[in-house]
């Protein structure tokens, strides 16, 4: 059987990037799953332990990170993430595509591992209007909300390290053009 692609789809927070890959992930003829991350963030209303996350406490984020079963991992905005190493593998090797939803210092970990990893930024079409995305969540405190802005705009200038650049205007086109790319991607 011929192994998966490994898809990192990274872009500033806020971007829109779940939203483009629930969309991607209803299209089949993709062969698609999700790296499911763990974080020590706590849920937002409606997130679910297993399926959004893996919700744990710091001490066994750090146990994960000592016992090196992470591919990635990045402390974003008082928070750890990070993508479990085994559940990644074995999907490549049942064939699937696996997409990583990583924020960008994990994605340049990825990139330093795995050279051969799909790599794609989302963009906003422009920064006003992420700043309107991220405000319009309203479920974090202002200085969380310029934290991540903060961050964002830093963010945007690591672009060029990506082998794919989509602007996501709007979601059904952005959803069209990562097929593409991935379709185009495949042996
Ligand atoms: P949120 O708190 O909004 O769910 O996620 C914050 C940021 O962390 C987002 O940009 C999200 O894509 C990113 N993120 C989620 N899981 C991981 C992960 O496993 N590793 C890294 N590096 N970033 C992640």
């Amino acid at each position: 059987m011929t192994r998966g692609l490994l898809i990192i789809l990274s872009g500033p927070s806020g971007v829109g990037k779940g939203t483009v890959r629930e969309e991607l992930f209803k299209d089949e003829s993709l062969n698609l799953a999700y790296s499911i991350s763990m974080t020590t963030r706590l849920p937002r209303e409606r997130e679910r332990d297993g399926i959004d996350y893996f919700f744990v406490s710091q001490e066994t984020f750090e146990e994960n990170i000592e016992k090196d079963e992470l591919l990635e991992h990045a402390a974003f905005v008082g928070n750890y993430y990070g993508t479990p190493k085994r559940y990644v593998e074995q999907l490549l090797d049942e064939g699937k595509n696996v997409v990583l939803e990583i924020e960008v210092q994990g994605a340049l970990q990825v990139m330093e591992k795995r050279p051969d990893a799909l790599t794609i930024f989302l963009v906003p079409p422009s920064f006003e209007e992420l700043e309107r995305r991220i405000r319009g969540r309203n479920t974090e405190t202002e200085e969380v909300v310029r934290e991540r802005l903060e961050k964002a705009s830093r963010e945007l200038k690591t672009k060029d390290k990506y082998k794919y650049v989509v602007v996501n205007d709007d979601v059904m086109l952005a959803k069209e053009k990562i097929a593409e790319i991935i379709k185009s991607n495949l042996k």
